[in-house]
């Protein structure tokens, strides 16, 4: 066994605290990563603290994670030593129903193995995520970061980033069309750069009217402040697709009105308690349908890294000390973030 060290929650309220704990020796198809960044997901908030329903503890949360690699097993043949790679919100699946066939392995008919909170196979016990030292993990489920990328700004592209990109894709989004994007965080700000880079016209919702002008610098073309009556009815009937990144409950039925004809409202939030449900109305005017949608496979997290690449793509940071993470936290649930803290793992606490 490898020992590593982590960050934890050690129950649903106290504040995270270094802990000790082991990753699995290497097998033949593994890979060893040292962590260099850590992004901070409000999943990993929504989890720790046990408002997805109860969690074993301790647990390292962490699924936007980038490092290098220390060594690979005897079979690796995609990476070796020295490389740039990150891994995301998934570490295995059965690799054998019709969605993993399909590279869809975040729709595992058996299940994925969640980075953190999940069970691994080979050991049977807990995973642990990203807020720590080191993982080991199988080469199938480890992405690579592009040559010349920014490691820091590159790690939320492995959840945030997936997760907005995947949508984007399925609904088909280009030039022509017109994408919401609800809630301007860390999810929201990646979907904002992404729908605008792939040619779509942007509207941003927001609930904060002094993030508009981050949120067209960011490339939303309108920016509507969603408690303003006036500017919700202003934006009727003019989007095709709505990525909703809100975590917590909040109103539908307003943001259906601004879909056209066939539009889609895509929830991505994992908000803990329901939404109020929309009126059958909201749906058929219009024909409009509501749909979610899980993070993204292996291969479309490769493509949207290199996509991002390509377009120069990297998230908005504000890099702390893995100490800080408490404070970023409740920074988090005010709003209070420009648009995703990063965890630099070199402070990590002995
Ligand atoms: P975040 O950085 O905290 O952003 C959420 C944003 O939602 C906030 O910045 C805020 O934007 C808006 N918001 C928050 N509370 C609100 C409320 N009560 N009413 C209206 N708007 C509110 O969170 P994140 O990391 O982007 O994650 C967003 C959600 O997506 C979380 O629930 C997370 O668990 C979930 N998630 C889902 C997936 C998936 O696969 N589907 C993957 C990752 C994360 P404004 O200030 O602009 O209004
Ligand atoms: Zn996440
Ligand atoms: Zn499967």
């Amino acid at each position: 066994m490898i020992p590593a060290l982590g960050y934890a929650a050690h129950d649903p309220s106290s504040p995270m605290a270094p802990w000790r704990f082991e990753r699995r020796d290497p097998g033949p198809t593994d890979v060893r990563i040292r962590i260099e960044y850590c992004g901070v997901c409000h999943s990993d908030l929504h989890f720790v603290r046990g408002e997805w329903g109860p969690i074993k503890y301790p647990q390292v949360p962490g699924h936007e994670i980038v490092g290098r690699v220390v060594s690979v097993g005897d079979r690796v043949s995609k990476y070796k030593q020295g490389d740039a790679v990150g891994v995301g919100c998934l570490v295995d699946s059965c690799r054998t129903c019709a969605s993993c066939e399909a590279g869809l392995e975040q729709y595992c008919d058996t299940g994925h193995t969640q980075t953190y909170g999940g069970i691994e196979k080979e050991t049977g016990r807990p995973t642990q995520g990203g807020y720590s030292s080191e993982i080991v993990v199988d080469e199938r489920f480890v992405l690579r970061i592009p040559d010349g990328m920014d490691l820091a700004s590159a790690a939320p592209l492995l959840c945030a980033g997936i997760t907005t990109f995947s949508p984007l894709r399925q609904w088909k989004v280009g030039p022509g069309m017109g994408v919401g994007v609800v809630g301007l965080g860390g999810l929201g700000h990646m979907a904002v750069k992404l729908a605008r880079a792939m040619g779509a016209e942007v509207t941003l919702f927001t609930t904060s009217p002094e993030k508009a002008a981050d949120g067209e610098r960011l490339g939303a073309h309108r920016v509507v402040v969603s408690r303003d009556a006036a500017a919700m009815k202003g934006a009727q009937n003019s989007l095709d697709v709505i990525l909703d990144t809100v975590s917590a409950p909040h109103d539908l039925e307003g943001l259906l009105g601004t879909l056209r004809r066939d539009g889609t409202l895509v929830l991505l939030g994992g908000s803990p308690s329901p939404h109020s449900s929309p009126s059958a109305f909201s749906f058929i005017m219009r024909r409009k349908r509501m749909a979610g949608s899980l993070i993204g496979g292996l291969p479309e997290t490769q493509e949207m890294l290199d996509f991002c690449a390509k377009h120069g793509i990297g998230a908005d940071i504000e890099l702390i000390p893995v100490a800080g993470v408490d404070e970023g936290y409740a920074r988090m649930l005010r709003g209070d973030v420009k648009y995703r803290f990063v965890l630099d793992m070199s402070t990590l606490p002995g």
